[in-house]
């Protein structure tokens, strides 16, 4: 095994929410914090449509916008 570091795409603990977006579209990504019991909590478009590639069973998670 070799060693890896940063894994593109995993989202590191003091990444600015607001520098998130969708991988996919690059459009803002937004944490879905009203998942209920039963539904996955996890990201969002701005609009509140699950991120690009989004299924059942895996999530997408956002990155983090290069400035
Ligand atoms: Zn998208």
């Amino acid at each position: 095994m070799t060693t890896s570091t940063a894994t593109p795409g995993i989202v590191g603990e003091f990444v600015d929410p607001d520098d998130l977006i969708c991988p996919c579209c690059r459009e803002c990504a937004v944490e879905l914090s009203t998942a209920g019991p039963g539904e996955s909590s996890g990201f969002v478009h701005r609009d509140g449509s699950a991120l690009c590639g989004t299924q059942a069973g895996r999530v997408v998670e956002p990155i983090e916008v290069a400035r």
